[in-house]
């Protein structure tokens, strides 16, 4: 259940919808999902399906964080990466093997603590990740290449904006739910272009810490 086969089993239902960056194929392949997950439901760690990590939270579905982060990798190589809603971890591990290093923000410090404990375990050296707003950014690591939003706020922050690279670029769900939209916005040196890639369904992003 937990094997390979079933990773490379999710892997082609990824290239299927549509997934052609081989890289981000690569760290899904190599990254085990049912790691992040309760034990009770490792048997369907590899199901293209969203999955409960507590807290009424859950682990995004495969296919969307494999579309956030070929979205993400437009930018061309990755330095920086802030993460808002590190949640189980799995989105941060993906975005450690594709970026230099990554900054992580949660704001339920049971998740955070499990994520990070994950980390050390599958000896994830790049990630930083800290208990607080993601609402605010990291501004003491900024600017970031990459800005990636796993909860749905009703407007882009605007420290997130502020915080991104000129020719970098955000990943983002917005909206209420039932109504929700994931953009792409690119940092240019004159101001912000925005693209509209899917409808989509993510829990909201929440002000300060629970
Ligand atoms: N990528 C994560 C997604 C978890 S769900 C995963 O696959 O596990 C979204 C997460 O965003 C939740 O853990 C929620 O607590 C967190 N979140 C919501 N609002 C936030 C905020 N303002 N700052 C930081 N994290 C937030």
């Amino acid at each position: 259940m937990t094997s390979q086969r079933s990773r490379d089993r999710l892997v082609r239902q990824l290239r299927d919808m549509g997934i052609e960056s081989e890289t981000v194929l690569a760290s899904i392949r190599s990254t085990p999902r049912h790691i992040f997950i309760d034990e009770a439901l490792a048997s369907r760690a590899y199901d293209n399906t969203a999955l409960p990590i507590g807290q009424n939270q859950t682990i995004s579905q495969p296919y969307i964080v494999a579309r956030m982060t070929e979205a993400l990798l437009e930018a061309g190589d990755l330095d920086k990466v802030l993460e808002i809603g590190t949640g189980c971890g799995y989105q941060t591990a993906i975005l450690a093997q594709l970026a230099r290093r990554v900054y992580s923000i949660e704001r339920i410090e049971v998740l955070l603590a499990g994520a990070r404990e994950r980390f050390h375990t599958l000896n994830y050296r790049n990630i930083k990740a800290k208990y607080g707003d993601g609402t605010r950014g990291w501004p003491e690591h900024a600017p970031f290449q990459g800005i990636l939003v796993s909860a749905a706020p009703a407007k882009i922050p605007d420290a997130l904006m502020e915080q991104l690279a000129v020719g970098g670029r955000i990943i983002i769900p917005i909206g209420h739910s039932g109504g929700q939209k994931l953009l792409s916005v690119v940092r240019t040196r004159t101001g912000f272009v925005e693209k509209n890639l899917d409808p989509v369904s993510f829990v909201p992003m929440l002000k300060g810490t629970g």
